[in-house]
């Protein structure tokens, strides 16, 4: 992920730097040198942080979904270098986008209790389109007016001032975004001007050095986008992406990623695929779903699982996507 030097190389050219500035910049002769270091192995490089990204959970009463979140969660924190840190990826009920009032508050009892209950590493929630209560009017009964409409919902339980924001741990810098805009009776994947504002005014905020990490549900960029049956395909000689499956303002965001260098990672959710793009000095992980096929097995090739995130000091990281003990509940 990054050139390594060793403490020991470090400390041995150090070394020869200080011997040479004694020596008023004449080359060491041999005998004052350093000895050349034993040949030893590096000792493991530890991560300043570990994280799990646990994304598209889909909480809902059927499908086992409450035992199956319960499951992973158990899993994560069962590991014997268990992760520091939850990040949530949004999406985390079922849905709410078209549900009921009191579908909605079901989930929401639902979710919240499993945390409790099952989980005891801090988390950091990130919103998606299904926590979002109502905007389809038509089949959730909401009329707009609700205390509860919309983002505020979501925002109550999970304990949030406003659906995006960041924080510092460990030295990174984390970026979580609110990702979903609305469009008619549905949503659009974009950062509104308000957000990009914001996120432009953080970043500039930011000492050049330090690392970023950004949690999004929708998608900055992804290639299973492409791959993905339900939202877009190859038709008729061109292929089509629905706004609705990627930022569509994702390319202004790439290009204040580059410009300001501080963002290594990005992770999202919302496709229920795994993939990885590098692309202009920012990679973009796809992480999966904890529900996988909403609770009805693999989604293609995804299995039920989570993401596990090293973050190191320098600004590398590593990520590798961890399947949990799960078996869905055969479908009738
Ligand atoms: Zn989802």
């Amino acid at each position: 992920m990054s050139s390594r030097v060793t403490r020991r190389e470090v400390l041995h050219t150090a070394g020869l730097a200080a011997a040479s500035a004694l020596l008023g910049g004449r080359a060491v002769p041999a005998a004052f040198a350093d000895p050349p270091p034993a040949a030893q192995p590096d000792a493991p490089r530890r991560p300043v942080l570990r994280i799990a990204h646990l994304t598209d959970t889909h909480v809902q009463p059927e499908r086992k979904a409450a035992e199956g979140l319960a499951a992973c969660l158990r899993h994560v924190q069962n590991q014997p270098d268990k992760p520091d840190l939850v990040l949530t990826g949004g999406d985390l009920v079922m849905d709410s986008f078209e549900a009921t009032f009191d579908r909605t508050k079901l989930q929401w009892e639902l979710f919240t209790r499993i945390f409790k209950d099952e989980c005891g590493l801090p988390v950091e929630h990130c919103l998606g389109n299904h926590d979002i209560w109502g905007w389809n009017k038509s089949k959730s009964g909401a009329t707009g007016d609700e205390p509860q409409y919309g983002k505020k919902w979501a925002l109550e339980v999970l304990g949030l001032e406003a659906p995006y924001r960041s924080f510092d741990r460990a030295g990174w810098h984390f970026i979580v975004l609110d990702s979903v805009s609305p469009k008619d009776d549905g949503y659009i994947g974009q950062l509104d001007e308000a957000q990009m504002e914001w996120l432009r005014a953080d970043l500039a905020r930011l000492p050049a050095g330090t690392p970023a990490l950004v949690v999004s549900h929708i998608p900055i960029l992804a290639a299973c986008v492409l791959s993905d049956p339900k939202g877009a395909a190859e038709k008729e000689g061109e292929w089509r992406v629905s706004g609705s499956l990627m930022l569509t303002n994702g390319r202004k965001i790439r290009t204040l990623f580059a410009e300001r260098g501080n963002v290594k990672l990005c992770l999202s959710g919302h496709i229920h695929l795994v993939d990885r793009v590098d692309y202009a000095g920012v990679s973009y992980v796809c992480d999966g779903a904890v529900s996988a096929r909403w609770w009805r097995g693999p989604y293609y090739e995804c299995r039920e699982g989570y993401g596990r995130i090293d973050l190191y000091a320098d600004g590398a990281w590593e990520h590798r996507y961890v399947p949990y003990e799960w078996e869905a509940e055969k479908e009738a």
